[in-house]
């Protein structure tokens, strides 16, 4: 009998993946986010599936939060490119759809 390493598995909890929204620096569960990718061809584009390859940065579904990290530049920082005003045209579309 090992009770010692017990313990240990037993402590092991298993966490959702959270993901920072750019816009309120809050963390939050992925799939409360809307992704936004920069393609490996160096497009900016909408990520609905979460599965597009690139670097993703990820917002709330809601407008707010996409403003401000456009307004501060978060978002074309954390992508290192210019968001195109077509993307956030698209997500602010997509973000009315949301209830
Ligand atoms: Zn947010």
């Amino acid at each position: 009998m090992n009770n010692e390493k017990e313990g240990l598995l037993m402590d092991r909890k298993k966490k959702t993946p959270l993901r920072l929204c750019l816009g309120c620096r809050v963390h939050k569960d992925k799939k409360d986010l809307i992704r936004v990718v920069r393609t490996p061809e160096g497009e900016v584009e909408l990520d609905a599936t979460g599965r597009k390859a690139g670097r993703g940065a990820y917002i709330c579904s809601d407008v707010t939060c996409l403003k401000r990290a456009v307004k501060g530049k978060v978002l074309e920082k954390s992508l290192k490119n210019s968001i195109p005003q077509e993307v956030v045209a698209r997500l602010v579309e997509k973000m009315k759809d949301v209830p």
